[in-house]
């Protein structure tokens, strides 16, 4: 079936442009132009008003863990390794099969309201199979997000006993859910070796190489912490990425989460290398890891895109949110209101997505995945308007409440409508949590 989008305003290369439409066939946009042209091309399109609305593209969330989002409020205030020890290693084994998929259905949910079209969740939860892993894909499923699933391999004896595997193991694991969801558009899996600190050097090659087979990015948590940079001077007198790099690891394919910790020669290392970074800001400030250098990064050629990381550690799950909070911690840690603007963090949001998790999104051109944002133009958190080409994307990215976000659309299906979830109920996510809750209460 085709349909014409009609929308009040349609985003093109930074610009808001009035008049114009995109034709959505079998979930991909197929073209872009002036309404009128494209509706007398064809005329048995069927037309979607979004009168009022302006159309985005939708956001891609880079790093997540949606099991997290179970723990959200729970050990709050505390260090990281003391959130670590009382919270995510006391909790998560706990989880069975069906609280993973309560989960992410709750994380996907509430990221879809807020625009989220795309979520690469790194899961280390499998309890030495690939069930747990596939209860995540039916959430995703269940709730139409387009899902990456960022397998987490993992073999540091010092976590829970279900987040380890051996290479064996993690390789062929991997592998067996990359081949069966190969052909599914909604489905993507890639390797990512948790960590220098929660994988070794071999199980991380394992990955790299994995990748490499696969033809996929691969991502791997950097430098999030200083004890991370005083572990791999200890162990190997290099730094992490310089560890990365001896190994064999860095290159083009690899996306490194966080990297607060880098020195100089690291940042230009990355850049030479094409590495790519998914920025956390949110979960960096709630923990305290620190500033990334993300200027630095971006001059020296690394593109960066945008992660909420778990719902714990945020406690936000929107991209949006995380545009704002990139643009205020760059401006305020250098002193510089000039350091990063709106449309770059917008880039970082969405079009960013497509080179950290190698699939067609965050775009709206013939070619890539129909997912779109409508955003309601009357919402006050989006006035005023008085001039839409100048004031428009700096409100979305500085000032728009999740109220505003009135429908999102994953690859061609409307999955939130007046702000709402279509394919699923929310009170059924809300009696689900309170099947987990009671699970939590009774340990106690
Ligand atoms: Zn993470």
């Amino acid at each position: 079936m085709k349909r014409i989008y009609k929308p009040s305003y349609l985003l093109q290369s930074d610009q808001f442009v009035a008049n114009a439409g995109v034709l959505v066939e079998a979930g991909m946009i197929t073209e872009v132009g002036g309404i009128q042209e494209l509706t007398s091309r064809q005329p048995d399109a069927e037309i979607i008003d979004w009168t009022g609305l302006a159309m985005l593209p939708g956001t891609v969330n880079s790093h997540n863990h949606s099991f997290q989002s179970l723990l959200r409020g729970l050990v709050v205030d505390r260090p990281f390794l003391e959130w670590r020890d009382q919270a995510l290693y006391r909790y998560s084994p706990l989880l069975s099969e069906q609280d993973i998929y309560t989960g992410a259905l709750f994380a996907f949910g509430e990221m879809m309201r807020y625009g989220v079209t795309t979520v690469c969740d790194f899961f280390y939860l499998h309890n030495q199979g690939i069930a747990s892993d596939e209860a995540i894909i039916q959430a995703a499923k269940d709730t139409g997000i387009r899902l990456v699933l960022a397998r987490t391999m993992y073999d540091w004896a010092g976590a829970p006993g279900g987040y380890r595997e051996t290479i064996e193991q993690a390789v062929a694991n991997t592998r067996q859910l990359a081949v069966k969801y190969d052909q599914n558009p909604m489905v993507k899996i890639i390797p990512a070796p948790h960590s220098l600190h929660a994988a070794s050097l071999e199980m991380v090659k394992a990955g790299h190489k994995l990748a490499l087979e696969l033809g996929t990015r691969m991502h791997i948590h950097v430098a999030e912490e200083p004890f991370e940079v005083e572990e791999t001077m200890q162990s190997h007198g290099l730094t992490p990425i310089e560890l990365l790099h001896k190994i064999g690891v860095l290159d083009e394919n690899m996306v490194a989460i966080h990297a607060v910790w880098l020195k100089a020669g690291e940042i230009q290392l990355m850049g030479k290398k094409s590495a790519k970074l998914a920025y956390c800001p949110s979960s960096n400030m709630f923990l305290a890891d620190g500033v990334t250098k993300v200027i630095d990064l971006m001059k020296a050629g690394v593109v960066v895109g945008l992660g909420t990381d778990g719902a714990c550690s945020n406690n936000r799950i929107s991209i949006f949110e995380e545009m704002r909070m990139t643009a205020l911690l760059q401006k305020v840690s250098l002193l510089n209101a000039t350091a990063i603007s709106a449309k770059q963090v917008f880039s970082m949001g969405t079009a960013n997505g497509e080179e950290l998790l190698g699939i067609p999104v965050g775009k709206i051109e013939p070619g890539y995945y129909a997912d779109f944002v409508g955003v309601d133009t009357s919402d006050l958190s989006v006035q005023p308007l008085f001039s839409v080409n100048e004031q428009l994307l700096p409100n979305i990215v500085y000032s728009m409440q999740p109220n505003a976000i009135d429908r999102v659309v994953v690859n061609g299906i409307e999955q939130v409508q007046s702000s709402k979830l279509v394919s699923i109920r929310e009170d059924d996510i809300l009696n689900r949590l309170q099947t987990v809750a009671e699970k939590f209460n009774a340990c106690k």
